[in-house]
């Protein structure tokens, strides 16, 4: 008997996958050679499932900033933001965000995780209620955990639920914080964040967005979702991740909320864990200007996003509702979902498995992320090699020509 006997329920299938040769929990890469390759026991591999939407992590301005920061400042801030760990780059960071999405306020956190618990853990606590999409990112479950509030779900993306469990809820809808994400992580659907803002206003309960996989990639600004939505007046606190667009680690809160400066103290993921190194700042920092400055990034994002959705689509795999740098295909069964994995690895695609209970309606997933840096002819070749398997492994009918 051991402690971990409680978990023995994951044994059967975790073994079943490494049986079918493949693990993605033990994934290693040996080197990334640049935003879109790198090198997986020994093969050379697409990469296509990563969040490094604008392919920033080797951009020169950011590894420069990045070294520079890290001569200047050392390799760590060995604090907390409240003790010791505030440098001159948190803060310009800080006011650079609060910027960039005009607002009054802004903090940044450790992970965009820690964000979201820190953030919503602060907002609402013990007596009051927090609402819920179904299909909530872990790191906004565990959020409601730590906050003690009330948690109510409703169904994923549908406004009429949320309206029928405001109204369910009566006067304690009123104060009540809604959290909604702009593009979903696993399917990379949209919230329909227009309708939202209407129940929540007819309600008088307060809203957050969630932008980690839409900030960079929505909007005239690249703001996300709620700015392409044209309802940034009605979202009253916006949650973004340094770990997806802007190609580092780290998250933020941005609020134009009274009292906002106590959250810094009230926020225990916030307070009780060390900074972020400065070299991660100053990457983000540089980040954040590119994302601002360089619309193509996002104009190639989205030609890459189409060009995928479409392909994977009109060869008649099962894709999510639209298009979006996130596209899932829904595989019939684990099993198969397993096999098609190790075989575009075999094949030099890489994206991730995803498989229940981490996926929305237990559907075996496997998802894939382009970056603005993946070129036409990478995109084509993955289409090829996806053709190429569904074939052999009956999961399409027949070529595309020859449906065309
Ligand atoms: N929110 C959402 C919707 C996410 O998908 C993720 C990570 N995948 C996070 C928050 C956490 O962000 P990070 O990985 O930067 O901690």
């Amino acid at each position: 008997m051991g402690l971990l006997d409680k978990h023995l329920g994951y044994r059967a299938p975790l073994d079943g996958i490494r049986a079918a040769g493949a693990d993605p929990s033990s994934v290693r890469f040996d080197a990334v050679l640049s935003p879109t390759e790198g090198m997986l026991n020994g093969q050379k591999v697409i990469l296509l499932g990563t969040n490094n939407y604008l392919g920033l992590t080797f951009d020169p301005a950011c590894i420069e900033a990045s070294a520079a920061a890290v001569r200047q400042w050392g390799t760590g801030t060995t604090g907390s933001r409240f003790a010791n760990g505030t440098f001159a780059g948190h803060t310009a960071l800080e006011t650079s965000l609060a910027k960039f999405y005009g607002r009054k306020h802004a903090m940044v956190f450790t992970t965009g995780y820690q964000a979201n618990l820190g953030g919503i853990s602060g907002l609402v606590g013990r007596g009051d209620h927090l609402i819920l999409d179904a299909d909530s990112h872990a790191s906004i479950y565990d959020a409601a955990k730590l906050s003690g509030a009330e948690v109510i779900r409703f169904r994923h993306n549908d406004p009429e639920d949320l309206a029928k469990r405001l109204r369910r809820m009566g006067d304690a809808a009123k104060g009540s914080l809604i959290v909604v994400e702009g593009i979903y992580s696993m399917i990379g659907d949209v919230a329909p964040l227009k309708e939202m803002v209407a129940v929540k206003k007819e309600a008088g309960a307060y809203l957050l967005v969630d932008e980690a996989h839409s900030m960079g990639v929505l909007g005239e600004k690249g703001r996300g979702l709620a700015e392409a939505a044209g309802v940034e007046a009605d979202v009253d606190f916006i949650v973004g991740t340094f770990s997806k667009s802007l190609g580092a680690v780290g998250g933020f809160l941005v609020s134009d909320e009274d009292n906002f400066d106590l959250l810094r103290i009230v926020s225990r993921p916030y307070m009780f864990t060390a900074s972020l190194p400065p070299a991660v700042i100053a990457s983000t920092l540089t980040a954040l200007e590119r994302l601002e400055t360089d619309k193509d990034l996002r104009v190639r994002l989205a030609a890459n996003a189409d060009r995928l959705y479409d392909g994977l689509r009109d060869m008649g795999y099962a894709v999510g509702p639209h298009a979006s740098p996130i596209t899932a295909v829904v595989m019939p069964d684990q099993a198969t979902a397993v096999m098609m994995w190790n075989a575009l690895l075999a094949n030099g695609v890489y994206l991730n498995l995803a498989i229940p209970p981490a996926t929305p309606e237990n559907k075996s997933l496997l998802r894939s992320s382009v970056s603005a840096a993946h070129t036409p002819e990478q995109i084509d070749a993955v289409l090829d090699i996806f053709e190429r398997l569904g074939l052999e492994y009956g999961l399409l009918q027949r070529p595309r020509r020859a449906s065309a």
